[in-house]
C-alpha cells in the first residue's frame, strides 16, 4: 500500500471578517491596523453592566454572503455563548451561533484538473473576532481592538478530496465575498482564515476516518501545504498498523509540518447557551428580495458569459472571475481587440506571475494590453516580439502600436525577404544541413536560430520554418 492508495477527506472552516465600518454589537471601527486598544469602549471590552446592541448592517452582510453561496436564509436565527477562557477574550464567552444559524445549504461550484466540482456548504454564521496577543521575549500584551468585529463563518461538509481542490474552493469563496463587498478577503490581513480539517481513507472507502484539525491557516499555499503534510503523516500511521486520534494540530510554515497542539475539545466543554442579553435575529422576505436585488454580477455569471462570448476553458474563466479586478481589468481590455484568446494567454500566462496572493492589480492599461493581443493576434508581431513589448510596456507604460513601428519589430511575412535569408543560411551551413538531412532534427533549429538572428527575431517563425524545410528538401 502507498499515499496512492488512500484519499484525503476534507471539510473546511472559514473565518470571514466582514467590512462593515463598526463592530457586532458596539458602534467601534472595525478599521484594520490602528494603535492597539484604539477602537474599544466598554461593550467591546465586556464591562461588567454594559449590553450588547446588535448591528444590523452585520446581518444584511451575512445574508448577502449566504445568497451569494446559494444558502438557506433563516427567517429566525440567534446567538449563544461559546465559554472559554484566553486572555485575548475578556468577556470569557465567544458570541457565536452554535444552534439556529442565519443560513444553511448552499454550495461552491469549482473548476478542477478532473473537472468541475460542487462543495457543499453546512451553514454560515454569524460570531464575534476575539483580540490579539502581541508575544514579546519575557511577555505578552492584549490588543483588544478585535474583540466584537463581526465575522461570518462558512463550514463545509466533507466534500473537498485534495488541496488543489480546498484553494480553489478558497479562492472561489473569497471572490464571492469581494465581489458581493461582504469582506475584503484579505488573507495577509486575517480578514479570511481557514480551519482545515483532514482524514484520509482507502479510496473506494464509503465511511469516513478519525479527522484531525489545524487551526487558522492564513494563505493558499499554507492551506496546500498542510493538507500534503498531514494526509502523508495520516498515511504513514495507518501503514505502520497505528490509529489516527482526533486532535487540533499546527501547521509550521518554516518546517511544512504539522505538530499536535491539543487534544480536540468537544461542544460539551464549551458550554454553549443561548445568549440572554441578545434578541432574535429576524430576516423577512422584503429584506431578502432587497438584498437580491441588489445584487452585483457574481463569478459564476461571468465566468458562463466569458465561456460562451469568448470560448475560453473553464480553468480560463475561472482564474480571470476569480479576482474582480482582475475580471474588470480583463473586460476593458477584451474591448480593444478581436483576439480575446490572446488576450487571455497574456494575463495568465505573462503578467500573472506579477500577481500578489492578495492583490491582482495589473501595472499597465488595458486598452495597451488589448492593443498588444491584436498585433499579436494580427501576426504583426510574432510572440517573441510580444514579450520584449510587453516587458517595455511593463517598464514604460509604452504604446505597444507606436512602439513597434518606431522600433521596426513589425514580423516579417514577406515570402521574398524570408526566401533569401533562408538561401543565405542553408548556402553557409552546410553541415548542420547535412546532419538535418541524416535524421538529426536538433540541426533545424539551430537553422532557424541562424535565420531568426538575421532578422533580429522577426520572422514570422511558423512560415519561415516551412520554408526553411522545403528549401532543404529541393536542394537535396
Ligand atoms: P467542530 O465544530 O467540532 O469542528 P463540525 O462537526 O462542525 O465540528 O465539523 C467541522 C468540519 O469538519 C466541517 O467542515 C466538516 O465537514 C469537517 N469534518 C467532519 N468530519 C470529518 C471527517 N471525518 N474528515 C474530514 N473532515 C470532517
Ligand atoms: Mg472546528
Ligand atoms: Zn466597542
Amino acid at each position: 500500500m502507498s499515499v496512492l492508495d488512500y484519499e484525503s477527506v476534507i471539510g473546511l472552516e472559514v473565518h470571514v471578517e466582514l467590512k462593515t465600518p463598526q463592530k457586532l454589537f458596539c458602534d467601534c471601527s472595525t478599521t484594520f491596523g490602528a494603535p492597539p486598544n484604539t477602537q474599544v469602549c466598554p461593550v467591546c471590552l465586556a464591562m461588567p453592566g454594559t449590553l450588547p446592541l446588535l448591528n444590523r448592517e452585520c446581518v444584511e452582510y451575512a445574508v448577502r454572503a449566504g445568497l451569494a453561496l446559494h444558502c438557506d436564509i433563516a427567517p429566525s436565527s440567534r446567538f449563544d455563548r461559546k465559554n472559554y477562557f484566553y486572555p485575548d477574550l475578556p468577556k470569557a464567552y465567544q458570541v457565536t451561533q452554535n444552534f439556529a444559524p442565519i443560513c444553511t445549504g448552499g454550495y461552491v461550484d469549482v473548476a478542477t484538473e478532473n473537472g468541475m466540482r460542487r462543495i457543499r456548504i453546512t451553514r454560515i454564521h454569524l460570531e464575534e473576532d476575539a483580540g490579539k496577543l502581541i508575544h514579546h521575549d519575557d511577555h505578552s500584551l492584549v490588543d483588544c481592538n478585535r474583540c466584537g468585529v463581526p465575522l461570518i463563518e462558512i463550514v463545509t461538509e466533507p466534500d473537498i478530496r485534495s488541496s488543489e481542490e480546498a484553494v480553489a474552493f478558497l479562492r472561489k469563496l473569497r471572490a464571492v465575498v469581494r465581489y458581493t463587498d461582504v469582506s475584503d478577503g484579505k488573507m495577509n490581513e486575517g480578514s479570511l482564515r481557514c480551519d482545515v480539517n483532514l482524514s484520509i481513507r482507502k479510496k473506494g472507502e464509503t465511511t469516513f476516518g478519525q479527522r484531525v484539525e489545524m487551526k487558522n491557516i492564513n494563505s493558499f499555499n499554507f492551506v496546500a501545504r498542510a493538507i500534503e503534510s498531514e494526509f502523508k503523516r495520516q498515511v504513514a500511521i495507518l501503514e505502520e498498523g497505528g490509529t489516527i486520534i482526533q486532535e487540533t494540530r499546527r501547521f509550521d510554515e518554516k518546517t511544512g509540518e504539522t505538530s499536535a497542539l491539543r487534544k480536540k475539545e468537544s461542544a460539551a466543554d464549551y458550554r454553549y447557551f443561548p445568549d440572554p442579553d441578545i434578541g432574535e435575529v429576524l430576516v423577512n422576505k422584503e429584506t431578502i428580495a432587497r438584498i437580491l436585488a441588489s445584487m452585483p454580477r457574481l463569478p459564476d455569471e461571468r465566468k458562463a458569459m466569458y465561456k460562451d462570448t469568448y470560448e475560453l476553458s473553464d480553468y480560463e474563466a475561472e482564474r480571470l472571475t476569480a479576482d474582480k479586478d482582475l475580471s474588470d481589468f480583463f473586460e476593458e481590455a477584451v474591448k480593444e481587440t478581436s483576439y480575446p484568446k490572446t488576450l487571455v494567454n497574456l494575463i495568465l500566462t505573462d503578467l500573472s506571475p506579477l500577481f500578489g496572493e492578495d492583490e491582482t492589480e495589473v501595472p499597465l492599461s488595458p486598452i495597451s494590453l488589448g492593443a498588444l493581443a491584436d498585433l499579436l493576434g494580427k501576426d504583426i508581431i510574432n510572440s517573441n516580439t510580444g514579450r520584449k513589448v510587453l516587458k517595455v510596456m511593463l517598464e514604460e507604460d509604452q504604446d505597444p502600436v507606436a512602439y513597434v513601428e518606431e522600433n521596426n519589430l513589425a514580423q516579417i511575412n514577406d515570402p521574398e525577404v524570408l526566401q533569401s535569408i533562408i538561401d543565405a543560411t542553408v548556402n553557409s551551413n552546410a553541415r548542420a544541413v547535412n546532419d538535418y538531412r541524416r535524421g538529426r532534427t536538433p540541426a533545424l533549429r539551430a537553422l532557424m536560430g541562424n535565420v531568426m538572428r538575421e532578422t533580429q527575431g522577426r520572422a514570422n517563425p511558423i512560415l519561415a520554418e516551412e520554408m526553411l524545410k522545403a528549401t532543404i528538401a529541393k536542394n537535396a
